[in-house]
């Protein structure tokens, strides 16, 4: 194979007339898309980029925007995506981390970033356009012709940094192999063809928006309804023409919420895919009751791309994210001793194939910390699989709460609380307690119509927990924090409250 990524998923569409993006009242084809992207990728070679040189890009979200990973991919160049909301100093920190050949900026950041630029030693570059929205020619390559670079299955294709919802953004070193493998499993477990038009609202600088998404539809030749973000009457105004969606659960709750989100637009809809955070069971049976539709729950990482997925035929359980996929080998280990656990019990997740990444760039110790000599890769999830073979995402490892010698999982509390009259949410940590080394607390959302008594929500907890797992304190709040993919950030909840039981 020359150019494992570029060959399966770019090549093949080469003079193709069949629409790729479908952007307000724009269509661009597969065949301008790929001309679109040998000029960017003439154009990264003209501003001194080589072959594994990495190009970190953070600009909106566009039809450019993507050819950039194309020319990236056919050009033997290593991207680095950035969310489009870091600062400039944010940015600084992953360009000095990854020291990018080029970085490359929407206009109007250009000026903010020229010093970022400067100390790495990157070249900047924008995606300047002009007034009518054409790229200008000084982005472009003179010419749409553009010989693919040679890879080999294990160079890098990216280097794609982790969420940062536990702690400091790690980069995930993302190969050819690792990529293109993860979406045929996909393509073949979710029946995706050149029929599909997916509806893509989610950011294309994560897993799931870029290689998840894009990734499936480039493999299988179909189409994308592409959106800046997710807006509500956006996508019911879009839902008609599609006939997949990929969503964050915040998605499907937000579509919930809206009176004009019906059975009849979506009757013609063949699947709706959630993952990146839990989708609750109360989410799933709403959706379900509303349009008819059960929501396939799939489970994955910027490391390892998807692991899961609820099956396309067969049952889609509400609560768990599935089976691993042909080719991932997920076995559940104890956090003490690393050995397997029997079926049913929880510990942590490790997982091992050609999807699982080849490290983290530049950080050796953390490397052989997660990655283990027989291949499997701890994923820092803890978990469960049923006895159906079904796994169930218990929750981060790292926020697992020890109080007064005891192991509570926040999710069971969660869970409990979430049954509760008037909360509409929750968010369970621990925090310093004086007594106990952590004392459970929570955060909830509750409903304006209902009275917040605490005193009265510990008491119908009694027969529902066990009472050393029941919060000290419940703390409302107006929103939970989340990061842009919709998780909870704990640690930041956390923080908030951590001076709760200070004597
Ligand atoms: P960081 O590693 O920097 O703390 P992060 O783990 O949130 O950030 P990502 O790689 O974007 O970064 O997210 C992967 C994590 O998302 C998984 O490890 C898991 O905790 C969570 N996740 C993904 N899908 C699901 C799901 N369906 N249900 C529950 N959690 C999920
Ligand atoms: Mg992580």
């Amino acid at each position: 194979m020359h150019n494992p990524l570029f060959d399966a998923l770019f090549a093949p569409h080469s003079g193709s007339s069949r629409p790729l993006l479908i952007t307000g009242s724009d269509v661009v084809t597969y065949d301008a898309f790929l001309k679109l992207a040998a000029r960017l990728a003439n154009a990264l070679v003209h501003n001194g980029a080589e072959p594994g040189d990495r190009v970190a890009v953070q600009v909106s979200k566009s039809p450019e925007a993507l050819a950039l990973y194309a020319a990236c991919v056919q050009a033997g160049l290593v991207f680095v995506p950035l969310n489009t909301a870091y600062t400039p100093g944010e940015v600084a920190y992953f360009v000095e981390d990854a020291s990018p050949r080029i970085l490359i900026c929407d206009d109007s950041g250009r000026e903010a970033l020229e010093v970022v630029a400067d100390r790495a030693g990157a070249r900047l570059m924008t995606l300047s356009k002009d007034r009518s929205g054409t790229l200008m020619t000084e982005t472009l390559g003179a010419t749409d012709a553009f010989e693919t670079v040679r890879r080999n299955p294990d160079d890098l294709a990216a280097l794609l940094y982790t969420s940062g919802t536990t702690g400091r953004s790690k980069g995930a070193m993302l190969t050819h192999d690792n990529l293109l493998s993860n979406a045929r499993e996909l393509v073949t477990a979710w029946r995706f063809t050149a029929e599909d038009t997916l509806l893509h609202a989610l950011p294309i600088f994560h897993t799931h928006g870029l290689f998840v998404g894009c990734g499936v539809i480039l493999l299988a030749g179909g189409t994308m309804i592409f959106l800046g973000g997710f807006r509500v009457d956006e996508i019911i105004d879009w839902l008609p023409r599609a006939s997949t969606m990929m969503g964050v659960p915040t998605f499907y709750t937000r579509l919930l919420e809206d009176a004009h989100f019906n059975r009849r637009l979506v009757t013609h809809m063949r699947l709706f895919v959630s993952g990146s955070a839990p989708l609750l069971a109360t989410t799933h049976g709403a959706f379900e009751r509303r349009t008819g539709h059960r929501i396939l729950e799939r489970y994955g990482m910027t490391e390892t791309g998807m692991n899961t997925s609820n099956p396309y035929e067969g049952e889609r359980r509400a609560g768990t994210v599935g089976f691993p996929l042909p080719g991932v080998e997920l076995r559940i280990v104890s956090q003490s001793s690393s050995k397997p656990l029997p079926t049913a019990e929880v510990g942590e997740i490790e997982v091992r194939g050609r999807n699982v990444c080849k490290g983290y760039w530049q950080r050796p110790e953390k490397t052989r910390e997660d990655f283990c000599a027989d291949g499997f890769f701890k994923t820092g999830d803890l978990g469960l699989v049923d006895r159906d073979g079904y796994v169930h995402i218990i929750g981060r490892a790292k926020d697992l709460i020890i109080s007064g010698g005891y192991n509570i999982y926040p999710k069971e509390v969660e869970l409990v609380l979430d049954e509760l009259e008037g909360v509409i949410e929750s968010a369970v940590v621990g925090v310093p307690h004086p007594d106990l080394g952590e004392g459970v607390i929570a955060a909830v959302i509750f409903s304006a119509g209902s009275q917040f008594d605490q005193a009265g929500l510990l008491q119908a907890m009694q027969n529902k927990i066990a009472r050393f797992k029941q919060p000290k304190r419940i703390f409302v709040v107006a929103e939970l924090p989340r990061n842009s993919m919709g998780k909870v950030q704990k640690n930041i909840l956390r923080q908030r409250f951590i001076d709760t039981f200070e004597t």
